[in-house]
């Protein structure tokens, strides 16, 4: 439908039209018109919002998938007591005549790419069923301390590193997500490598970095962020005793999300992150699949 002939016809039939600058376009309608015209007004209306909705146009962003798969090598923490484990029930032609294939699984809550709910490290905390969606449907940063870690393989992000990247970036926003980038997503799936010791049922020599306690206290006490999460297996660091990262967070109802996969696809700040968690009631964590929507960026302006 051409838009100026439409309002043109209209106005004939003596309808006023309004062009607000703003918002699109308003109506004013009068006498026999009206009815002629609400199909009119819905286009108009959609019309006018495309400007302030264009941010969310699905076919202007890149989906980048942040999750590794579930399967015999996922990783769990060297104490878990059990991993992943998929069991077919059906596969193949039935009776009938149709194709059918079921499994059933089973996993430890926390393994994988996974969320821990702030119950996992605070009494009282929301279970994995009670985070609020705006916790994990969000603005998006990475940090990226790649360079540390190639140094230090226990590395933590510290709150001087923070306010390096907002001198490099702005400050960043309340309510955003904030991904740690290590570089360590390139050792999944190998457990020596990415937790720096595989024996089974140790988790005292485990060697790999993540935040620090000035970094998270800066984070979600100051700059009051929503979520964070990493590329490592914990938000602690490998060597921790006192998971004080964990606590910090977990006592400002911050999720947490671990075993983050290509972050290295990521820019440093402009995306959206959903991070939606298996809905366990009562849940103190549980696989989730992550995904940034990323703006392409258009070349020809
Ligand atoms: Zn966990």
């Amino acid at each position: 439908m051409n838009l100026d002939n439409e309002l043109a016809r209209i106005a004939k039939e003596e309808v006023d039209v309004v062009i607000a600058k703003s918002v699109g376009v308003v109506l004013a309608l009068t006498g026999k018109a009206m009815r002629k015209s609400v199909c009119l007004i819905a286009l108009l209306v959609l019309n006018s919002m495309s400007p302030l909705t264009s941010g969310f146009d699905l076919g202007k962003q890149e989906i980048i998938d942040l999750s590794h798969a579930y399967n015999k090598d996922t990783i769990y923490w060297p104490t878990s007591p059990s991993k992943f484990s998929l069991k077919q029930l059906a596969y193949g032609p039935t009776e009938a005549g149709f194709f059918y294939s079921a499994n059933t699984f089973a996993t430890p809550e926390h393994g994988g790419t996974h969320i821990d709910a702030p119950i996992h490290f605070h009494a009282g905390g929301q279970t994995v069923d009670q985070i609020p969606l705006e916790q994990l449907i969000l603005p998006g940063i990475v940090i990226d301390v790649t360079n540390k870690t190639m140094q230090d393989r226990n590395y933590r992000l510290t709150r001087e590193d923070v306010l390096m990247f907002e001198a490099a970036h702005g400050q960043i926003t309340a309510g955003s997500a904030v991904l740690l980038r290590t570089g360590w997503g390139k050792y999944w799936p190998d457990v020596k490598k990415y937790l720096g010791d595989d024996t089974p049922g140790d988790a005292s020599k485990l060697k790999f970095p993540s935040f620090g306690e000035g970094a998270v206290r800066l984070l979600v006490e100051e700059r009051k962020v929503a979520l964070i999460g990493l590329d490592t297996a914990s938000i602690d660091y490998g060597p921790s005793k006192d998971f004080i990262v964990h606590r910090v967070a977990a006592e400002h109802n911050i999720p947490g999300i671990e075993n983050l996969a290509n972050l290295d696809k990521l820019p440093a700040t402009g995306f959206i992150l959903i991070a939606l968690p298996i809905k366990i009631e009562g849940g103190s964590g549980g696989p989730v699949r992550v995904v940034a929507l990323v703006p392409l960026v258009n070349s020809g302006g």
